[in-house]
């Protein structure tokens, strides 16, 4: 219905752009501007986004001052693509990635820098723990979600995805995540079992790699113990452990890094999404010294590490990470969220709706994905953008922008209480 309204709007899209499009499918209309937490679309009106590009705008549409860097860079003549040769951009971005980030946090990785999606970096990491352990098997978690290109696809769940691949992906075995079984189950002791019993038709593998919360998996968030049982049978068993931080990471959670919390120290980490800060392409790896063990150009690729999003990214690091603020808003702001989210998921009459999370990284489980896509799609028509997640859509994820602020964020949850309520 709301899809044929606004079908004329999108007709040269629908005529031109291949059938594989999904978010113009749920959002019908054509957007034109973006302002921190607003989106205008080209009729004028406006919402409120609470999708955020799925996690790549942690600090709202176009900050100013990210875009004031970049074009005082442009104007320079500063260098928009140079391969992976050295730039003053990327040297700027290491220093003081490694100055505001990595040092005060005790932390020593190396960077490397992939091809500019979060799908390139896992390939990287899967592609580099099987060449430094020697062993090709790869431990995935149940609803883990990766990407789409081959061994990205590998390690995602969701079959809707691992379908199109048109071929069987090998080499992972698949562990139940934390609270699969539900909540009394530590599944970390399948984990252990598993790997130490050698009929368990398990093969050794060269990693594990995990989200600690997991993003399109529908918000499951792993407990600190169940990530240290994890990152303790990989230092037992000499097994890397790949943490992708490409959504929950760049202070989705609260810290910089969503593994803080949980004392964990990942031998390789995945960032992408946020970390350019304001939507240009970037990824990259960070691994501890002793596994980098490419040799030169080993690994390629011609967009690795763009230049101009490195600019960007060192202005957000410098604007957002020298202090603790933007963490102290994340968690009071995601105490609101979640508290108001109880509150709307307790009001629906039928049944009441499941908060999960941690941070700003929150979903509204409504237990079947029909209900929770008539929400969604009377929270658009109501100005509200915002998606959903799970293996059957099941899950509303709220990913609004880090920087929202109060009286925005609360109108959007307005917008969603009034869409559960109406939801017909
Ligand atoms: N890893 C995680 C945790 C993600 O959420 C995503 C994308 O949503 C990816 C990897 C893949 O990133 P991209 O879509 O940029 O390839």
């Amino acid at each position: 219905m709301l899809q044929e309204r606004h079908s004329n709007l999108l007709a040269t899209f629908e005529r031109l752009e291949s059938n594989v499009r999904t978010y113009s499918r749920s959002f019908p209309v054509v957007f034109r501007k973006g302002e921190g937490a607003i989106l205008e679309d080209e009729g004028g009106r406006q919402y409120i986004d609470f999708l955020s590009g799925a996690g790549v705008l942690n600090y709202g549409h176009n900050d100013r001052n990210f875009l004031n860097h970049a074009m005082q860079y442009l104007n320079a003549n500063g260098i928009i693509h140079g391969l992976d040769m050295a730039t003053s951009a990327k040297r700027e971005f290491l220093e003081r990635f490694e100055e505001i980030i990595l040092r005060p946090r005790g932390l020593t990785y190396k960077f490397q820098f992939t091809g500019p999606t979060g799908a390139n970096a896992v390939e990287a990491a899967l592609k580099l723990a099987r060449k430094a352990t020697g062993r090709h098997s790869i431990i995935s978690f149940t609803n883990g979600f990766h990407g789409v290109s081959l061994g990205a696809l590998s390690v995602t769940g969701n079959r809707y995805y691992r379908d199109a691949a048109g071929i069987p992906s090998g080499g992972v075995a698949f562990m139940p995540y934390d609270g699969y079984w539900g909540p009394d189950q530590d599944t970390s002791e399948f984990m252990e079992k598993a790997l130490a019993d050698a009929s368990s038709g398990f093969d050794l593998p060269a990693a594990v790699i995990l989200e600690t919360v997991q993003g399109e998996g529908g918000i499951n968030h792993a407990s600190k113990s169940w990530l240290q049982s994890v990152e303790r049978l990989c230092r037992e068993k000499g097994i890397l452990l790949i943490v992708d931080d490409i959504q929950a990471g760049c202070g989705r959670t609260g810290d910089f890094f969503s593994f803080e919390f949980a004392d964990l120290l990942p031998d390789i980490v995945l960032l992408s999404k946020s970390l350019s800060g304001c939507g240009l392409p970037l990824s990259l790896l960070l691994l501890k010294p002793e596994f980098d063990i490419w040799r030169p150009g080993e690994h390629i690729g011609t967009f690795r590490g763009n230049n101009l999003a490195l600019v960007t990214a060192t202005a957000a690091l410098r604007k957002y990470w020298t202090n603790g603020e933007l963490s102290a808003r994340v968690t009071k702001t995601g105490h609101i969220m979640s508290q108001r989210l109880r509150e709307i998921g307790e009001s629906n009459q039928d049944q009441s709706l499941l908060v999960r999370g941690r941070g700003m990284m929150l979903g509204l489980d409504c237990g079947t994905g029909e209900l929770a896509g008539k929400i969604v799609r009377n929270a658009f028509e109501e100005g509200l953008v915002v998606e959903r997640c799970g293996a059957d859509d099941q899950v509303i994820k709220l990913l609004p922008p880090l920087t929202i602020d109060e009286q925005t964020l609360q109108r959007g949850l307005d917008i969603l209480e009034k869409s559960v309520n109406a939801k017909a």
